[in-house]
């Protein structure tokens, strides 16, 4: 049993807890914090919610360029 920083409120949580005690953030799996020896970061779950934002954006570019050579 370890403790490990809280993401929301950096408080220390047991990473055996589900979720933070003190403001109910779930903590993220316990086996992958250990791991990588740091909780996740909310800056990672940003640029992996951004570069998902990019790849749809680039899907409806394509998709409109495929449009505008078949139906003119
Ligand atoms: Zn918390």
């Amino acid at each position: 049993m370890a403790l490990i920083k809280c993401g929301e409120c950096g408080s220390d949580v047991s990473s055996n807890a589900a979720s933070c005690p003190k403001c109910g953030n779930p903590i993220a799996s316990a086996a992958q914090v250990r791991a990588t020896g740091t909780p996740i970061t909310t800056t990672q779950t940003t640029a992996k919610k951004f570069k998902g934002q990019q790849l749809a954006a680039a899907g409806v570019c394509c998709f409109g360029v495929v449009l505008m050579v078949s139906g003119g």
